[in-house]
């Protein structure tokens, strides 16, 4: 379907800013807080949203002790309010929002047989609900400047689906869905799709059925670290403005 409404071109070769403004979800561990502390290292201004506060409030200050522009603020997904208030708090303190990191997301692996209903919904709460609260905190601030960058964690399994993997493989490919549609509406907003591959991070601790974590444990073995991801985000948001990375891949070498 080809929707007709898309919002106005951005001029080819706009020049890159060299310091950016940049929400990040879910940064108080993993691929998130590996994200803030690169990003902060490349000069841009970041800030750190998650429920852990302790957490975060202690990455700012270690980022800020190395010369790094950041703050955070306390952010739970799931709630529109609180997505809101977050967006409102990075535009407060930097006067601009010129990138979303939506990376917060869970991912408590089961057979569908197992019917974890509560996990189903916590994952479509985090990972898909997050990430479009993430947008609609955003998306009127970047039309109004006329500019912006949605970057999407999806992952591997939004790419294909094993077994235990079903609902968050269908999060993942929602989130490229929801992704391509924004991109195709959009003609001032950059939009991109980080799919990481099997990364050192805590996500495998909310795998509740003890086989499914201990097997996915053993996977883990090759898992790369959280800050090649962070060097991918940062490869997409250093590009010309004019100049739209729309999906990447980044997995272990080893990883079939
Ligand atoms: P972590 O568990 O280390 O990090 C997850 C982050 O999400 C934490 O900072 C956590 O913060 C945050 N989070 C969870 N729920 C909420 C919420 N309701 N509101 C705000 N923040 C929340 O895992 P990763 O770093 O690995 O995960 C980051 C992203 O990467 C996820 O989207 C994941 O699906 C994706 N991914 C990871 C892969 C891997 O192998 N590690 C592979 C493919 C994709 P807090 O609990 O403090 O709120």
């Amino acid at each position: 379907m080809n929707a007709p409404a898309v919002s106005p071109v951005l001029s080819p070769g706009s020049a890159v800013s060299p310091s950016k403004v940049v929400l990040i979800t879910g940064a108080s561990s993993g691929i998130g807080e590996a994200t803030a502390r690169r990003l902060a290292a490349s000069g841009h201004r970041v800030m750190l949203g998650a429920r852990r506060t302790d957490r975060i409030a202690a990455i700012a200050k270690d980022i800020q002790a190395d010369g790094g522009a950041a703050d955070h603020h306390e952010l739970d997904v799931t709630s529109l309010e609180s997505t809101r208030s977050f967006a409102r708090a990075a535009r407060e303190r930097y006067g601009r929002v010129e990138v979303l990191v939506n990376n917060a997301g869970v991912m408590p692996l089961s057979t569908v047989d197992a019917l974890k209903v509560d996990e189903w919904n916590r994952m479509i709460d985090v990972n898909v609900r997050g990430v479009l609260h993430g947008i609609a905190a955003v998306l009127p601030l970047m039309r109004e400047q006329g500019a912006g960058h949605i970057v999407n964690i999806a992952s591997v399994s939004g790419h294909r689906v094993d077994p235990t993997a079903a609902v968050y493989s269908a999060t993942k490919f929602a989130v490229r869905a929801i992704s391509e549609g924004l991109r195709q509406e959009s003609r001032d907003l950059r939009v991109t799709v980080i799919s990481p591959g099997l990364t050192r991070s805590e996500l495998t601790e909310g795998i509740s059925d003890s086989a499914v974590r201990e097997a996915v444990h053993d996977q883990m073995g090759i898992a790369i670290s959280a800050s090649a991801i962070g060097a991918a985000i940062d490869y997409a948001i250093g590009q010309p403005l004019d100049v739209d990375i729309n999906e990447v891949v980044v997995r272990p070498t080893a990883q079939g």
